[in-house]
């Protein structure tokens, strides 16, 4: 039996609140959307976190606890406690996993992770959105169609402030002309992270069969497989060096 897999889901949880069309969407929240697909999946267990929890929900307990941090942010980034930031940056160095969505490219956490300004251009339009997989064999899109359609998203068009994708997994095409590199992964430290453009707050796009099936797939890809804390140690030779 493999060991449970425990994921957390973090969202900011504004929009919901203060957005008609966002409670419509999603009236429990996008975290519950998340959330509640994987709580079906065999040995994985999710909790959630939200902005407005002590520490925002993500204490040093519940991150030793998690191997898979999902990241949901869009208006409150700068809300986002740097402490939370830096304690979180360094568990995925760790190896935890973080799966970032949408328009958590200008989170702190994910500026941090990639070292990358996290830019693009966007257009809230009613854009139709084409998501093609490019890498086919890839984890992440087993069982994913060829390509599929989200009839109504926001676009997110190129260029992306992102380092050179060390894995490539969508690319996205609008209904406006636009192009998008939707999906990627990279390795930060001993932790996996994955980039994953859908999901505007407006949209039910977190109910998606294929956007759920992605996500299952990305968090079972995204488990570390050890826990290395950072060190710099002084050593002593094996052996006496020769001159
Ligand atoms: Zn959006």
């Amino acid at each position: 039996m493999p060991e449970t897999l425990h994921v957390t889901v973090w969202n900011e949880f504004l929009n919901e609140k203060s957005k008609p069309a966002a409670a419509l969407a999603y009236p429990r929240g996008i975290h519950e959307a998340i959330a509640e697909p994987l709580r079906h999946l065999p040995g994985v267990e999710v909790r959630t976190a939200t902005l407005e929890e002590p520490q925002h929900g993500l204490t040093q307990e519940v991150l030793d606890a998690t191997d898979v941090l999902i990241w949901w942010g869009h208006s409150a980034h700068h809300l986002v406690a740097d402490e939370v930031v830096s304690r979180v940056h360094r568990r995925v160095l760790e190896g935890m996993g973080f799966i970032a969505l949408h328009s958590a490219h200008e989170s702190k956490i994910f500026l941090a992770l990639t070292g990358d300004t996290g830019a693009l251009k966007w257009r809230e339009a009613m854009d139709r959105e084409r998501l093609w997989v490019v890498n086919p064999s890839h984890p992440i899109v087993q069982g994913v169609p060829e390509h599929f359609d989200l009839p109504v998203e926001e676009m997110y068009g190129e260029p992306f402030g992102i380092p050179e994708p060390e894995q490539l997994i969508f690319i996205s095409w609008f209904s406006g002309g636009e192009v998008f590199r939707s999906g990627a992964t990279w390795k930060k430290g001993n932790g996996r992270l994955f980039y994953f453009r859908p999901g505007h707050e407006t949209h039910p796009t977190y109910h998606d069969p294929n956007v759920q099936r992605v996500l299952a797939n990305a968090v079972r890809w995204a488990r570390p497989t050890v826990r290395i804390a950072r060190q710099c140690p002084r050593v002593a030779p094996l052996e006496p060096p020769s001159v």
